[in-house]
């Protein structure tokens, strides 16, 4: 297939874009969504996520996924998807780099931990951080805050949002009071997430030795792949095998996905983004698949995510977090003078944007600034 085959007529064509909130020349020769990925790769906030926990934290071991890492390899599989379906793969490789910006220091319990903070302050949802990271909170441009991105991009990051968030932010919520769909590249970009961490983290959690070949064979994924790389390969071991089996794993489900979104087009008469947005999620797996998927999510739930090693690492860092919180509350004082500015315009959001933009490192280095009695410093 050629790098730039025709777009399908469902797909998001730059043509039709809805735009960008602050109008601007067009982007040529660049297309707008190309020019979009280009905005949010030399976003600041997309340089953090080089030290940014995904499972594991940062200084574990250099070879673990970070968020960074993570989200490359979203967009890889994500524009996979999107070409095989032709479908515009800037646009799906703009919204998978840009999905985890809103990503707080230390993973998934960095988030529950900053949205119990934030209970009495409207709360902290991480997609919805992503889109405040890329509307407002990175400052580069002389006209405007936040990067100025076009609609579907801004659509695609919000993957989902209460009701109440939904209402307060206009056209951009308003599909979920409709209960419609983002455009395919959005669908594409969220499910490409999913198969990158369910395989990712099947490889790192094997290499950290939290996990097991054997514990795993008990998923119908794993231990079919298993199967075939050790008939044809009875003599191989180590993490080649490892790799082997994850690589047949993501392809597995990148096929799978290909074809049932190409029948439920099919089957929904689907011609126009239009179309899209008003059907069903037409991008998805089959029932077999999804069931395996989901047999592996739980897999993983149960002896990677909830081990006795990941969950002192997670209660650790919700500490961090909930101390670093409780101090500027108490004092914002202990801000630097730029964040009391921000804390003087937007309360206690700001202080949630703070901790939220830390890495790992800065949230720790933070933390002992504060709360390290060794001695006094600052
Ligand atoms: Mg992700």
């Amino acid at each position: 297939m050629s790098a730039r085959s025709e777009l399908a007529s469902y797909a998001a064509h730059d043509a039709q874009t809805r735009g960008r909130v602050h109008a601007e020349p067009p982007a040529h020769p660049r297309g707008e969504f190309q020019r979009d990925r280009d905005r949010i790769v030399h976003s600041t906030a997309f340089r953090r996520l080089e030290y940014k926990t995904q499972v594991f934290v940062n200084h574990e071991g250099d070879h673990f996924r970070t968020r960074l890492t993570h989200s490359l390899e979203v967009a890889q599989i994500g524009r996979t998807i999107a070409r095989l379906l032709s479908l515009n793969e800037e646009l799906t490789e703009a919204v998978s780099l840009a999905h985890d910006l809103g990503h707080t220091p230390f993973g998934h319990a960095g988030q529950d931990a900053l949205n119990a903070c934030m209970k009495d302050h409207g709360g902290f949802e991480h997609n919805l951080q992503s889109l405040r990271v890329v509307d407002k909170l990175e400052q580069r441009y002389a006209e405007f805050d936040g990067l100025n991105l076009c609609y579907e991009t801004r659509e695609g990051i919000l993957k989902h949002c209460s009701l109440t968030n939904a209402r307060e932010l206009g056209e951009l919520g308003q599909r979920f009071l409709d209960k419609k769909q983002p455009s395919l590249e959005a669908q594409v970009a969220n499910l490409a997430d999913e198969i990158a961490y369910n395989n990712h983290d099947v490889d790192d959690g094997l290499r950290s030795g939290l996990i097991d070949e054997d514990g795993l064979r008990e998923t119908q994924l794993f231990s079919r792949h298993f199967d075939e790389v050790r008939a044809k390969y009875p003599e191989l071991n180590g993490r080649r095998v490892v790799h082997e089996i994850v690589r047949r794993m993501i392809n597995t489900l990148i096929l799978d996905l290909v074809a049932t979104t190409r029948t439920n087009l099919e089957l929904a008469g689907v011609k126009s983004l239009d179309d899209v947005r008003n059907a069903a999620p037409l991008a998805g797996f089959s029932a077999g698949m999804l069931e395996q998927q989901r047999e592996l999510k739980r897999y993983l739930r149960t002896h990677l995510y909830q081990h006795y090693k990941v969950m002192r690492m997670t209660s650790k860092a919700a500490r961090i977090i909930q101390s670093l919180f409780d101090a500027f509350i108490a004092e914002p004082r202990l801000l630097s003078p730029e964040h009391q500015e921000h804390v003087q315009r937007d309360g206690t959001r700001a202080i949630a944007d703070y901790i939220a933009g830390m890495t790992d490192r800065y949230a720790m280095r933070e933390y002992r600034r504060l709360f390290g009695i060794d001695e006094i410093t600052v």
